[in-house]
C-alpha cells in the first residue's frame, strides 16, 4: 500500500539499471519473481492463461518491457503480440465466447520516448498489434505509466479509438487529473480501467497520501458506474471492492456491465471467490525476461512481499 515507508526508495530503485543486474543476477529471485510473473517465454504464458480461463477468470496478458530506446526493440515487442495473438486462437475452447482474452501494452514498449517520432511509432506499432486483436476477437487495453507520458498516452488513445471503439484504456487515482480524465473518457462504447497508480510521482501532480489516493479512486469510481462505458475495477482492495459492488447496484449494472481485475499471483483466493459469486473478473498475466521494473513496483507495494525478497537476499 502507498503507506510503506520504503515505497519512494524501491520506486527509485525500479528505474535503476545498476540495482536491475545485481537483483536480476541473484539466483532466489526467480523464486518470488515467479509468483508474479507467468514465465520468461510465450508458452508458459499461454499454458497459465489457460488456468486461469478454466477456473472462470479472464485473462489480459502483458509482454514485459517498458522505457524503450532502440525502435528494434520496439518491433521485437509488436512481435511479441502478434505472435501471443495467434495463439490466443488455440485457446478458443477455453476461452468462450466472450471477451475473455485481452492484451495490455505499455506505450513506452513501443518506442514513445524514442527521440523525434518516437510518438508516431508508438502509434504505428500499436495500431498492428489492435488490427491483429482485432481479428481474433481479442480486447486492448493501454497501461498507464509515469505522469510524463499521460498527454501523449492519452492522445494515442483518442487517435486509436477512432478505428477501435472498444480500444481500452487506464487512468490513475492518485492524479489530481484523473476524476476529471474519467468523465471525458467514459461515453458510451468506452472502456476504462481505473486503478490506484503504481509509480513514485510529485506532490504536485498526485496525491501523496493513501487516505487521498483512495478517495479519489471512490470519487472516479462513481464517475464510471454513472457514466456509459464499461468501467474495470482494478484493485485488491477490499474496501474499492465493496464500493464496487454497492455502487453497481445503484447503477443497476449487472455482472455483464462491468468487471473487476486482479494481478496475477495476487490474492488468488479473493479472485475466485468473487467469480464464484457470479462476478467478471480478470487477471493480469505478465510474462517475459524484461520483468525487473514491474516486480519492484509489485514489492514496493506491500511491505510483506518486500520482508520475503529481504529473507531471501540475506541468504544468498
Ligand atoms: P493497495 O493500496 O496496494 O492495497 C490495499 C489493500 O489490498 C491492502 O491493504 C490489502 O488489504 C489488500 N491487498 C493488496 N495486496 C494484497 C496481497 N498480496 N494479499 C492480500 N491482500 C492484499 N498501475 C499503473 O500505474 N498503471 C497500470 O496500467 C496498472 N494496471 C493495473 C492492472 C491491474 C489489473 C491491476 C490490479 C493493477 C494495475 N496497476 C497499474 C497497479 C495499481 O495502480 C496498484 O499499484 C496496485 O493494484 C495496488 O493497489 P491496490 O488497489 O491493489 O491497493
Amino acid at each position: 500500500s502507498l503507506s510503506n515507508p520504503l515505497r519512494p526508495v524501491l520506486l527509485a530503485a525500479a528505474r535503476s539499471s545498476r540495482l536491475e543486474k545485481t537483483v536480476s543476477g541473484m539466483t532466489l529471485t526467480r523464486k518470488l519473481v515467479d509468483r508474479f510473473v507467468a514465465g520468461d517465454a510465450e508458452p508458459a504464458a499461454v499454458s497459465a492463461v489457460r488456468d486461469i480461463l478454466t477456473s472462470g477468470r479472464f485473462v489480459t496478458v502483458d509482454y514485459l518491457g517498458e522505457d524503450t530506446t532502440d525502435p528494434a526493440q520496439a518491433t521485437a515487442t509488436v512481435d511479441a503480440y502478434l505472435s501471443l495473438l495467434r495463439s490466443y486462437a488455440t485457446l478458443s475452447e477455453a476461452a468462450g465466447t466472450q471477451h475473455t482474452l485481452e492484451v495490455s501494452l505499455k506505450l513506452s514498449a513501443l518506442g514513445q520516448s524514442l527521440p523525434g517520432d518516437g510518438e508516431k511509432i508508438a502509434l504505428a506499432n500499436a495500431h498492428r498489434i489492435v488490427t491483429a486483436a482485432d481479428e481474433v476477437g481479442a480486447w486492448v487495453t493501454v497501461d498507464a505509466e509515469d505522469h510524463t507520458t499521460t498527454d501523449s498516452t492519452l492522445s494515442i488513445v483518442e487517435e486509436l479509438r477512432r478505428d477501435f471503439p472498444t480500444l481500452g484504456t487506464v487512468l490513475q487515482a492518485y492524479l489530481h487529473r484523473t476524476e476529471a480524465d474519467c468523465r471525458h473518457f467514459s461515453g458510451s462504447g468506452s472502456r476504462i480501467r481505473l486503478c490506484k497508480g503504481a509509480y513514485k510521482e510529485p506532490a504536485d501532480v498526485a496525491f501523496q497520501k493513501p487516505g487521498e489516493v483512495d478517495a479519489s479512486y471512490l470519487r472516479c469510481l462513481k464517475v464510471l458506474m454513472e457514466g456509459d462505458g464499461y468501467p474495470m475495477v482494478a484493485s485488491h482492495d477490499p474496501t474499492m471492492i465493496d464500493a464496487a459492488l454497492e455502487l453497481a447496484t445503484l447503477t443497476e449494472r449487472t455482472a455483464e456491465d462491468f468487471e473487476f481485475q486482479m494481478l496475477y499471483g495476487i490474492r488468488d483466493g479473493e479472485q475466485r471467490r468473487l467469480v464464484a459469486e457470479g462476478n467478471h473478473l480478470r487477471v493480469y498475466v505478465p510474462y517475459g525476461s524484461q520483468w525487473y521494473g514491474y516486480f519492484m513496483r509489485r514489492l514496493a507495494e506491500r511491505p510483506a512481499n518486500l520482508m520475503f525478497f529481504m529473507r531471501s537476499l540475506a541468504s544468498n
